[in-house]
């Protein structure tokens, strides 16, 4: 038997795969928008798919749904570029996500936002240190 032959449960359950998926988008950023850090309500193509974006992870980010609203079919890093909320480690991030380096990306972000799920802890020793000090 070949292993094209093989039937994955994810494969009879696309719509199944597709939720795990769109979770797991979200999951990267601890579901906060990628572009201003609010919290990540849709997947946003970085290339729209009206210019032949695909739906794979390198081209989905988590973005709140004004941005995703916002930015429309424009590209992804010329729009957050004019945008008030523009942090160049976020636009490093996005560049990273875009990639493939999610781990470069996530690292980007954490920096970019100290109040990251993820570093919460740490941020929180950070912040008695300071008043201490
Ligand atoms: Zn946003």
């Amino acid at each position: 038997m070949h292993i094209d032959d093989a039937v994955f449960l994810e494969d009879l359950c696309p719509k199944f795969r597709f939720r795990q998926w769109r979770k797991s988008i979200h999951k990267f950023t601890g579901k906060s928008c990628i572009y201003c850090g609010k919290p990540s309500e849709s997947i946003d193509h970085v290339l729209p798919r009206s210019q032949g974006g695909l739906s794979t992870t390198e081209n989905c980010v988590p973005a709140c749904l004004s941005c995703n609203g916002d930015k429309s079919d424009e590209n992804a890093l010329y729009w957050y570029r004019r945008q008030k909320f523009y942090d160049p480690r976020r636009a490093m991030a996005i560049r990273a996500w875009l990639e493939g380096d999610l781990r470069l990306a996530i690292r980007l972000l954490q920096w970019a936002n100290p109040n990251f799920q993820v570093n919460k802890n740490k941020y929180k020793t950070d912040e008695s240190s300071y008043k201490a000090a």
